[in-house]
């Protein structure tokens, strides 16, 4: 590594071997960036975007670099834009409810920030503890307060952005309510890098919640705890989270915990209500869940709550015990829940690669891990991607989505052009044209 050069506060690395070229989904560039240039003020970013359209260089900005589609993958001749130094949260209004942020803020950083003020942000993907307002805006993250808050569009009212050609732009508003305009904040909200680079935001916050209460039940087939999932949709509950964990995950956990979660049964479903009256609520949760379940249990004690959601926290990191693992995330109707994940068993049935399905019910989003032996390079191998493929088209057979909130990347790009079709792939290509007509923001990703 060359030693970082720069002017106000901006580090310009010029290096041929960097982390920064990756993220986490595994993807390796072809070449070696040009540059890095890790950004410390909003006019750094401009004058590094300026300096790219004057010479039609491609620039791939970066938050954290924990995506799991391949975007914030950077190739020969890339100028590389890392905002994890833009990390200041410049308000936050209890009155207003919102939050005022640089991109680079590590979104846990924000929620505690907020609960300062008794107030909490609601997305929370699983990588709140590394990812970054920006990036978790430029993928729409979700996570698992989703099924009843929504994913990260939800909770953003403006965007401060940069455009290709340097200049900077304020989208949407900070009031919680405005119809002026196109809502184009809604636009590069999951844009991932390619129409614009979000440079700060305004975000909604929400009260803590005054109660909390979480359920946990096991069922003996898949097909039981979908059940459920139908039943509490239909019951009038809300519940915020609520989790799905298939057999092969359970067997994964209990070898990486000693827990006996698998003799429980094929399935296990995590609830969790919150707010006023969520002891009522989850009361006609668990109702719902006994119907079909073999063992339902709730708490509204915190250490308890612990307990229960520590099968769904286990999940990942006791399957990358077993392997590298390619982990994938579609969305379908919530009425094909089972026949979604049965059929993903065959898959693996078909392949001979172990998948193992979690995922977000209450939203329809699972997340199909494919464990498969490295090659040679270490590289994941054809076979889990061949997997991933049948995947792909199995939700969209069954009406849903090859990506629910990890985004297209370079790694889903042909799926995505798939789901969407023809005309909106040449409306997509045609937006882009207008906010990028050079093409030099993150090009070969996304669309
Ligand atoms: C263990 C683990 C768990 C995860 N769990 C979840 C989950 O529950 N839900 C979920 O949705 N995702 C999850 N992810 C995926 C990932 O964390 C999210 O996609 C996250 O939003 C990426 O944020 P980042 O800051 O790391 O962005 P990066 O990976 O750096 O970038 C992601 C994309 O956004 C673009 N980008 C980044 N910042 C900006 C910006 N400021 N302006 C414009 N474009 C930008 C990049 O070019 C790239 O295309 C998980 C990942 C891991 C490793």
């Amino acid at each position: 590594m060359s030693a970082p050069q720069g002017s106000q506060g901006t580090v310009s690395i010029d290096i041929p071997d960097t982390p920064h070229a990756i993220d986490r989904s595994g993807l390796r560039p072809v070449g070696v960036p040009r540059e890095v240039v890790v950004a410390r003020s909003v006019a750094e970013v401009q004058e590094t975007v300026r300096r790219a359209a004057e010479t039609g260089t491609p620039v791939v900005t970066r938050g954290a670099g924990s995506g799991l589609a391949g975007g914030a993958v950077a190739g020969e001749g890339v100028i590389v834009l890392d905002l994890s130094g833009l990390d200041r949260i410049l308000v936050i209004d209890p009155v207003d409810g919102t939050a005022h942020v640089e991109a680079g803020v590590i979104t846990a950083d924000l929620d505690r920030a907020a609960a300062a003020h008794g107030l909490f942000y609601a997305p929370d993907p699983g990588s709140v503890g590394i990812s970054t307002i920006g990036g978790n805006i430029a993928t729409n993250a979700g996570g698992l307060r989703g099924a009843k808050y929504g994913v990260t569009r939800d909770a953003v009212l403006s965007l401060d952005v940069v455009l290709a050609d340097g200049s900077l732009v304020r989208l949407g508003r900070p009031t919680i309510k405005g119809v002026t305009g196109y809502d184009l904040a809604g636009l590069v909200v999951g844009s991932e890098g390619t129409l614009g680079i979000v440079v700060a935001a305004t975000v909604r916050l929400l009260p803590v919640p005054a109660q909390v209460a979480t359920a946990s039940a096991s069922f003996g087939t898949l097909e039981d705890a979908a059940t459920a999932v139908a039943a509490i949709a239909v019951s009038g509950a809300r519940p915020a989270v609520l989790e799905i964990l298939d057999g092969a995950t359970l067997e994964a956990i209990d070898a990486a915990t000693g827990s006996a979660l698998r003799s429980l049964g094929e399935a296990l479903l995590i609830a969790q209500t919150d707010g006023f009256g969520a002891e009522q609520e989850i009361a006609v949760v668990a109702g719902a869940l006994a119907a079909t379940a073999t063992t339902v249990e709730w708490t509204t004690d915190a250490a308890e709550a612990e307990r229960l959601l520590s099968a769904r926290r286990e999940a990942l990191p006791a399957i990358e015990r077993i392997g590298r693992p390619l982990i994938e995330d579609i969305a379908v109707p919530r009425s094909r829940l089972a026949e979604a994940i049965r059929r993903i068993r065959r898959i693996a049935d078909e392949h001979g690669v172990p998948i193992f399905v979690f995922g977000h019910a209450g939203d329809g989003n699972l997340h199909p891990i494919i464990v498969a032996e490295t090659d040679a390079d270490g590289e994941i191998p054809e076979i889990a991607h061949r997997a991933a493929d049948d995947i792909f088209a199995l939700a969209l057979e069954l009406g849903g989505t090859v990506t629910a909130e990890h985004g297209v990347g370079r790694l889903k790009q042909k799926w995505a052009r798939r789901e969407l079709g023809e005309v909106s792939v040449a409306l997509h290509e045609r937006i882009k044209a207008v906010l990028d007509p050079q093409g030099i923001l993150n090009p070969g990703s996304a669309f």
